[in-house]
């Protein structure tokens, strides 16, 4: 008979269902029409009833699942009184039928660790910029990032109502990414992607130093990541603090699974290890291909104001 499938591949076959209930709700929220919308640090920095509804579903639908396995939300959460409606108990049947990597296959619950961003891209769900929305389920081992799930729940919105809207994103080092077609960024160009609603004289210094043919402006580290995948931008280029693990954390695993590389902008990878500091303070850099060309380029002088 055939073994039970490795922790991490049901870990992230739960965590594809979980991102697709979560989607549910973030449209739902929206389309109530009623987003409960609470400043955090700021005007910048918001978060809305969909936030707050996802990273409980996602949580305890996990936890309850996998209750040693260390999850951490970007929300802090008050009340955790989770409503049995908000629980997933599903799992994608195809991600358990794919072999899991030799390396992985003895991971126990007590040594992951998952990084949830309920809700990327708040700020411009907000403004009806709905495609720039992701859901984020991050899995680190070891400090690393080595699975993730992107659900986009607006991909689609614009294409008419014959088109399936809303898809999930999944990758694994060693075993790839699915659920978009992986497509190069026209050769010899540079297009940049970076923030829509954080810039900063930083920033935009940096970029312009790159001597880019063109800037994308767009919110979400997870939508900026898909940019890069699908051929949109040639380099995600962020000279700021403000994005943090639960952000990069599951668009790392994805970019690494199809050979891309993403660090901060003096070119350090990310550490995903349950102890660390949540900012990534000294920006980002990604890239599908050419990474060295971009960070060969970056000026001493936005790094030297960027302390890791
Ligand atoms: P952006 O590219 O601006 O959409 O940012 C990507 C992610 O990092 C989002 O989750 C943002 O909320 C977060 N982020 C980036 N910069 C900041 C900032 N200055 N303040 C708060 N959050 C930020
Ligand atoms: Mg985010
Ligand atoms: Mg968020």
């Amino acid at each position: 008979s055939m073994a039970s499938p490795a922790l991490l591949m049901r870990v992230v076959a739960s965590a594809y269902s979980v991102a697709e209930k979560a989607a549910t709700i973030v449209r739902n929220v929206m389309a109530a029409g009623d987003l409960g919308i609470v400043e955090k640090t700021g005007a910048n920095d918001l978060q809305t009833k969909a936030d707050r509804l996802v990273q409980m579903s996602i949580c305890a639908s996990l936890a309850r699942k996998f209750p040693k396995v260390t999850i951490i939300g970007e929300e802090e959460l008050s009340t955790d009184e989770v409503t049995e409606e908000l629980i997933e108990d599903g799992h994608c049947e195809e991600i358990l039928k794919k072999t899991c990597p030799a390396q992985y296959t003895g991971i126990k619950e007590e040594e992951l660790v998952i990084w949830v961003d309920p809700l990327d891209g708040t700020k411009e769900y907000t403004e009806g910029l709905l495609d720039h929305v992701t859901v984020l389920i991050g899995i680190a081992y070891g400090g690393k990032a080595i699975a993730g799930v992107i659900n986009q729940p607006y991909y689609n919105y614009e294409a008419g109502s014959d088109a399936v809207l809303g898809r999930t994103i999944w990758g694994v080092l060693g075993i790839g990414a699915f659920g978009f077609q992986l497509t190069e960024a026209p050769a010899g160009k540079h297009i940049i992607v970076t923030t829509r609603s954080h810039s900063s004289t930083l920033v935009n210094d940096c970029i312009s130093a790159l001597n880019p043919d063109s800037v994308i402006r767009v919110g979400g580290a997870g939508n900026k990541v898909i940019q890069l995948i699908e051929g949109k931008a040639s380099a995600y280029v962020y000279a700021s603090p403000g994005c943090k693990k639960w952000d990069t954390c599951a668009p790392e695993a994805i970019l690494h699974a199809v050979g891309g590389k993403i660090t901060d902008i003096h070119g350090n990878s990310f550490q995903y290890n349950k102890e660390v500091k949540h900012m990534n303070s000294a920006g980002v850099l990604a890239t599908l291909r050419n990474y060295d060309y971009y960070a060969s380029r970056i000026p001493n002088t936005v790094k030297q104001s960027l302390v890791p």
